[in-house]
């Protein structure tokens, strides 16, 4: 399989268990959370889709196309390891939906910051919510949900907090 291969599949994924997730928790009042800004292409689609939802978007240094950038009052600058404690203490476990996409082209790193952020981001989800990842995470209370037909098994991973 091609690079080009692996980046289309990964996207077509988000973009489907973002929607499933969006489905899933539409009679939830709590925020939605995105994990990650980068160039804002998912924040986008949440903003498009979810206009109706408070979205908070958690980044470390904002680079993101000008057509995709956060109110300011939606973001959460800082590290995540710092930013997802403190927005337990700010929100509780309310979030409806949570998207990350927090990794790189290194898959060993992505792991091992996925199991370091799994405790931080586990308390944050409202029961009946629905977490979307682009890597496994490590949780001991949510359970794995099967993905959507449109998504590619391995670019996504979505759990829920029953
Ligand atoms: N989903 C985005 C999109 O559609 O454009 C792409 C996100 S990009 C792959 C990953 C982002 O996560 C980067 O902007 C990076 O700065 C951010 N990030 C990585 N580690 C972080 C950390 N520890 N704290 C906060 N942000 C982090």
């Amino acid at each position: 399989m091609s690079r080009l291969d692996i980046f289309i599949n990964r996207m077509v994924s988000q973009r489907a268990c973002i929607d499933h997730a969006a489905a899933l928790t539409q009679t939830m009042t709590g925020p939605v959370f995105e994990l990650g800004l980068g160039n804002g292409r998912t924040f986008h689609h949440i903003r498009e889709t979810m206009p109706d939802r408070d979205i908070f978007v958690f980044e470390r240094a904002v680079a993101s196309n000008p057509d995709s950038t956060p109110e300011d009052h939606q973001l959460i600058l800082g590290d995540v390891h710092e930013t997802l404690p403190a927005a337990l203490t700010r929100f509780g476990a309310n979030a409806a939906l949570i998207h990350a996409d927090l990794g790189g082209h290194n898959l060993a790193k992505n792991d091992a910051f996925a199991r370091e952020i799994s405790p931080l981001v586990e308390p944050l989800l409202a029961v009946g919510g629905i977490m979307v990842s682009s890597d496994r995470m490590y949780f001991d209370n949510l359970i794995e949900i099967p993905l959507p037909p449109e998504a590619v098994e391995g670019r996504c991973f979505m759990y829920r907090r029953e």
